[in-house]
């Protein structure tokens, strides 16, 4: 039933992308590395992955990574964004300010747990009510959400922050799941894209 399996990109411009194909793929999806714009077109969903946001800009700026990616988007394709993919796809970024493609409304501050602890493992919750379970996290030099427009929906919490949230076909975690052995996160998305 290899049809079944949604196609989904994983952006490979920079940062740790190989681990989002291992996870999707245990997850039941197939992936394909997206270093070409051209290449958004075959995917039926993308995984923008942590790394440096903006060296990622930067090698935005080098495509037409900005007006591909909204256009992507803008064809109700799902794009999951976790750390700095988080931060692109922000509508406002703070500490400093920086440019994003405003996918979802939400305010995130950079690199926002301080110096002290600048990478933790922490256990969240995911899901809401009965359906609320604990989630394993890692947070690396991690954004916080600040604020969530009211079109935006959050879906897991850890410390008191919202730390994964979704905006229709848009999904964004502050933590990396593609660093813990938990499909939790993967399968949503996946959910998301069929
Ligand atoms: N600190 C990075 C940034 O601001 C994000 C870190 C990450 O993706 N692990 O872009």
């Amino acid at each position: 039933m290899a049809g079944k399996r949604p196609l989904i990109g994983v952006l490979g411009l920079q940062g740790d992308y190989h681990a989002h194909g291992r996870m999707l793929e245990a997850a039941g999806a197939r992936t394909q590395v997206v270093k070409k714009t051209e290449q958004l077109r075959r995917v039926q969903g993308l995984v923008i992955p942590g790394g440096e946001s903006t060296a990622l800009i930067k090698l935005m700026d080098a495509g037409d990574w900005w007006e591909s990616l909204r256009i992507f988007a803008g064809a109700g394709k799902a794009i999951l964004g976790t750390c700095a993919g988080m931060i692109l796809l922000a509508s406002e970024v703070l500490n400093p300010p920086q440019k994003s493609l405003g996918l979802i409304d939400a305010t995130v501050e950079r690199n926002s747990y301080g110096r002290q602890v600048e990478s933790f493992e922490g256990t969240g919750t995911f899901g809401t009510g009965r359906q609320e379970r604990p989630l394993p996290m890692i947070f690396i030099r991690a954004p916080r959400i600040r604020r969530l427009g009211p079109r935006a929906k959050a879906l897991a919490f850890c410390r008191g922050d919202c730390v994964l949230a979704r905006q229709g076909p848009v999904l964004v975690a502050s933590f990396h799941p593609e660093l813990t052995a938990d499909l939790t996160v993967h399968r949503y998305f996946i959910g998301m894209v069929a």
